[in-house]
């Protein structure tokens, strides 16, 4: 029996091959970042061939610096950025047009609408979503009124629907002519077309939106010994490795954080937040702008549902500071800049670029920063942007708090912000609760090599994983209760500001 897992994540900023042995330990890690388009303000594509070049080059040349094989790994799982769509012709493996990126903001109006006349309702109901630009169903209708010829082709079965999990699946197991069309019930269940109890796509979900049932790729459950398919044997490894596991990133970091058990959750800090909390086999609807989304299904198991609140722009803003206002030369010098000041002075940036997604879900909702004197600095304005990934996520925490009356008493996170000492411990601050990393960071590509050695039963149950987990690090709270209420009620001042702006 091979003795290694493969995984690969497919991320909004970079694509990264990861592999692990029996105790879930890293072996080898190679990470490519491909190209951010953005044509117009608000819009946000990737290019699908990029990313499947991007693919190829992580898989060999991690293979490669880790001295294996491919046949020493046992099987493979793909994680992915959720949401983003490419569709292509399955003729010849090209997209019609680019990936539209989940932070994209041109199908508002579609959104809009839908919650007008009270298809919205019928959204939230049948898929547990909101109807927001974010999701994938209105950036397929995009592309098929605005891209000639594409609504014929997907009638004929000449264009193919899939969120990146799927592309990326499609041409590893063999591309035109062999390629498997299927994703998992994770990544279906953020589409909008997907029922979230029957975990098929829904009739009245697609008129919805006008997407042919022939375009959309077969949903499996997460972990699957056979219904993924096999690696071809041409490139990029040459043998026929099982894929097993495929899992949305947010649900697979929820997987690598063994939060196995109703009541446990996580919270990931990259491009933007995403904090799930596992409800078990009970589907919970939410009262207060969180999401109903599948956290995962293995085999023939149960499935087993999630509530999340999505913070659009954390990270990214601090990708802001660097690329777009260039006070920073990387995102590490944004805690050195943060550390120059005592504090903010007052002051609050609330980064709505693509809106405001949980709780608030304002897809016109744009950026702001308040409280402005010429006393404030740039160190001000690195610190107000480490507060705002905080006051964000005390915002999805309260909101958690009220759907399910879960109260967290300590927060698992991980993602690249955790690298942020002092935005880690603002956030013990923040939410009077400390927080715990553990020490496998790469908790996202960690669970989908986790659902796809499970699948092969080169681990033997969730127990087996559960006890891999080991804490790294550890933030206790240390502001006064008046301190950190001050604060958020201003957070929450400063974010009326972001709604008040579009109505003006
Ligand atoms: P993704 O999987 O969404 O691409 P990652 O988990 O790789 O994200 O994290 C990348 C994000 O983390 C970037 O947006 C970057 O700005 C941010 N980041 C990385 N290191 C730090 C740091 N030390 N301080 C603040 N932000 C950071």
């Amino acid at each position: 029996m091979p003795e290694f897992v493969g995984a690969v994540d497919q991320g909004t900023t970079s694509t990264r091959f990861m592999i692990f042995d029996h105790d879930g330990a890293e072996v080898a890690k190679y990470q490519l970042e491909h190209r951010q388009l953005l044509p117009r303000s608000g819009w946000v594509e990737h290019d699908p061939v990029e990313i499947w070049e991007r693919t190829n080059s992580v898989m060999q040349n991690a293979v490669r610096a880790s001295g294996l094989a491919p046949a020493d790994l046992a099987a493979i799982g793909i994680t992915n950025q959720r949401e983003t769509t490419v569709v292509w012709d399955p003729r010849n493996g090209m997209p019609y047009y680019n990936a539209i990126v989940w932070q994209d903001t041109r199908t508002d109006t579609i959104a809009a609408g839908l919650e007008r006349d009270g298809r919205g309702e019928v959204i939230r109901r049948k898929a547990g979503l909101p109807p927001a630009t974010y999701f994938s169903g209105a950036k397929i209708q995009w592309i098929l009124e605005n891209v000639d010829g594409v609504r014929e082709a997907a009638e004929r079965g000449h264009a193919l629907f899939g969120t990146t999990d799927s592309w990326v699946l499609w041409n590893l197991t063999g591309g035109p002519g062999g390629g498997v069309h299927a994703t998992d019930v994770t990544n279906a269940s953020r589409t909008m077309l997907m029922n979230l109890e029957t975990l098929d796509w829904d009739d009245e979900l697609l008129e919805i939106f006008g997407v042919p049932r022939a375009m959309l790729p077969t949903i499996n459950p997460s972990a699957h010994p056979e219904a993924f398919g096999r690696t071809r044997t041409t490139r990029p490894l040459r043998t026929a490795t099982p894929i097993t596991g495929v899992l949305g990133d947010q649900q697979a970091a929820t997987v690598g954080q063994v939060c196995f058990a109703p009541g446990e959750a996580k919270n990931t800090y990259g491009t933007g937040n995403f904090l799930l909390l596992n409800t078990g086999t009970e589907l919970v609807r939410s009262r207060s702008g969180l999401l109903t989304t599948v956290a995962y299904r293995f085999g023939d198991g149960p499935t087993v549902y999630a509530l999340e609140g999505s913070i659009a722009v954390t990270g990214s803003a601090v990708q802001w500071l660097r690329d777009q206002l260039k006070i920073i030369d990387d995102a590490a010098a944004s805690e050195r800049l943060a550390r120059s000041v005592e504090d903010s002075g007052g002051m609050y940036f609330v980064p709505a670029f693509s809106g405001l997604f949980a709780p608030y879900w304002r897809s016109d909702a744009r950026g702001a920063i308040v409280g402005l004197s010429r006393y404030h600095n740039g160190g001000h304005l690195a610190r107000a942007t480490l507060e705002a990934i905080c006051y964000q996520t005390r915002d999805v925490v309260g909101a958690m708090d009220q759907d399910s009356g879960v109260h967290l008493d300590v927060l698992k996170v991980d993602g690249g912000v955790t690298g942020n000492d002092l935005c880690m411990q603002t956030q013990a601050d923040v939410l009077g609760v400390p927080v715990s990393r553990p020490q496998i960071a790469e908790t996202t590509a960690l669970g989908a090599a986790y659902a796809a050695g499970l699948a092969v039963g080169f681990w033997r149950d969730t127990d087996e994983l559960r006890s891999h987990w080991r804490e790294s690090r550890r933030w206790e709270p240390q502001w006064s209760r008046e301190r950190r209420e001050e604060g958020y009620a201003g957070w929450k001042r400063a974010v009326e500001r972001t709604l008040d702006w579009v109505k003006i």
